[in-house]
């Protein structure tokens, strides 16, 4: 495989900048040497690119998507520079069939998926699929699906999910007491705790749904690593924090999704929409998709509280994993932009500085999801590379600026000025 060599450039790599002026040689599909100034005469590679006025950080990962349709969702998000996807629910037959399609297609965002929750008799996401799908095509899917109804069955469900491509296993903590409509069953505590056993005992992270304070709270109680989204129906308590402690747990926060539900961040949505790499990557139908919003919280509903949530856990030293919650056709999400828009509320919303936001938006993903063959640049990893124009680390809103996007060292996107 070609060798590319960027020089002059400023390195992120993952945590902190390590160069105003740097070079990074990737080779193979890996990143075989990072210079912290570049030498004169510069390094031989095949192709050279002058990286003045840029930075390269890490591919960023989008730890929350569902990726129904699967390649144009996969194409689009790369496009966007999030060169790897941790899907949160999925049919195993089509995490299997992605998941070997992504080994050969570097135009694809890489795919990780936990295919089916640890889901229940009539529960979560059940409603889900019955409100958006034909009935029969929803009926028959839910069919297929496990329902655990004991604590004894939890072992046999987390080793059936890994046999069916399982990267770590997602509950669901649900009743439906934020979102409309009526209230659902929720798994016990004695099987969510078993759940959460199972899975640690075959070496598994394990996450949970939750849309409220006090679900989040019942989910940390059965021991999960982390939750897939932040509440919006109240605002933090002391309780949460002692809870995400007692674990050291992480959070992705799904912001565009919290605000998709209460209806809000409407010019933060239309801004991203507008920026010229959305009018490139994404067609009208994308674009007004973006834009909607789900408006199915409860009235007393507000993503202040995820803000005020994420700003508190932070500053208690948890990590945040940056993550979106985006799917194919829900309002208010589109593949690749939506990482955007959510980085740039980490920062407008949360009291992030930049360099936070980018650390969550690859670092601190792949050492949760241990994924240690990404996420940092650092010679050895895969090179999944970003370049973007300007300084991200001082304007979260450059993540957008992107000239260039390698995935394991094959360019999608190539050049600089
Ligand atoms: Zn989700």
């Amino acid at each position: 495989m070609a060798s590319t060599l960027i020089h002059s450039v400023r390195l992120f790599d993952g945590n902190s900048t390590i160069s105003q002026n740097g070079c990074i040689l990737l080779k193979n599909g890996l990143i075989s040497n990072i210079l912290l100034m570049t030498p004169s005469p510069l390094p031989a590679a095949e192709t050279v690119i002058d990286g003045t006025g840029h930075t390269v950080l890490p591919g960023l990962i989008d730890a929350h998507v569902h990726a129904h349709d699967g390649e144009p969702e996969l194409k689009q998000a790369l496009g966007f520079g999030v060169t790897t996807v941790l899907d949160m629910f999925n049919e195993p037959g089509h995490v299997q069939s992605l998941k070997a399609l992504v080994k050969n297609r570097l135009d694809l965002a890489d795919f990780r998926s936990s295919c089916h929750a640890a889901t229940i008799e009539g529960g979560w996401p059940a409603p889900v699929l019955l409100a958006t799908l034909d009935r029969e095509i929803a009926t028959e899917k839910i069919k297929a699906w496990p329902k655990l109804a004991s604590p004894s069955e939890a072992e046999a469900f987390v080793l059936s999910n890994i046999e069916k491509g399982a990267d770590y296993i997602k509950l669901m903590q649900e009743s439906r007491s934020v979102m409309l409509g009526e209230p659902i069953p929720v798994p016990s505590p004695e099987l969510q705790a078993a759940v959460v056993t199972a899975a640690h005992k075959h070496g598994l992270v394990t996450l949970a749904h939750a849309l409220s304070q006090r679900e989040t709270i019942l989910a940390l109680e059965a021991g999960v690593d982390g939750l897939a989204h932040c509440f919006c129906d109240e605002p933090p308590s002391q309780e949460l924090v002692a809870a995400y402690k007692r674990n050291n747990s992480f959070l992705i926060p799904t912001l565009v999704v919290a605000a998709s539900v209460t209806g809000e961040e409407n010019e933060s949505s239309e801004q991203h929409a507008e920026h010229h790499l959305s009018e490139k990557l994404l067609g009208e139908e994308g674009k007004s998709c973006f834009c909607k919003k789900l408006m199915m919280g409860r009235p007393a509903c507000r993503v202040e509280y995820s803000y005020q949530a994420v700003k508190l856990l932070k500053e208690n030293g948890m990590d945040i994993v940056a993550g979106t919650d985006t799917a194919t056709g829900l309002a208010g999400t589109a593949f690749g932009l939506s990482f955007h828009q959510e980085l740039s509320l980490y920062v407008g919303r949360c009291g992030f500085t930049p360099a936070e936001a980018l650390s969550s938006a690859t670092s601190v993903t792949a050492r949760r999801f241990n994924l240690h063959d990404r996420g940092r640049l650092a010679e050895g990893l895969k090179a999944d590379l970003l370049l973007v124009k300007g300084d991200p680390t001082d304007d979260i809103r450059c993540t957008m600026n992107i000239t260039g996007v390698w995935r394991g060292g094959q360019a999608l996107i190539r050049g600089a000025n």
